[in-house]
């Protein structure tokens, strides 16, 4: 039986929007509580850690959107009938790969070729 990619991911998708959501509020805590604490970020060293935080999250928020847009943008190809190709060379990813990476858009070989 050859596994439904848009339920794949559709339920990768509702993860990482959960993710999303999660780590927005990490965000937004953090920046609640740099404002309620009135730190200084540049010379209290707890402001510093809550700035570092603050990135962090901020970062590991970034990621998880990052996810969430290639994993809509793999549905938008399903629904145009070009996903599962690679954008490279244009011949079929393996299932197996499609499995671990829902969202990729090249074939093993090709994965490294840009970024
Ligand atoms: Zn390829």
């Amino acid at each position: 039986m050859t596994p439904d990619p848009v339920a794949r991911l559709r339920e990768r998708l509702g993860l990482t929007e959960d993710r999303i959501a999660r780590q927005r509020a990490v965000v937004d805590g953090i920046v609640a509580s740099v404002r309620s604490e009135n730190v200084d970020d540049e010379h209290d060293p707890e402001g510093a850690t809550l700035a570092w935080e603050r990135q962090q999250a901020a970062a590991l928020l970034a990621e998880a959107e990052q996810e969430r847009d290639a994993l809509r943008a793999a549905l938008d190809r399903v629904a145009a009938g070009t996903y599962g190709v690679c954008e490279e060379c244009g011949r079929a990813i393996p299932a197996g790969r499609l499995e671990a990476r829902p969202a990729t858009t090249r074939c093993v070989e090709h994965a490294g070729s840009t970024r």
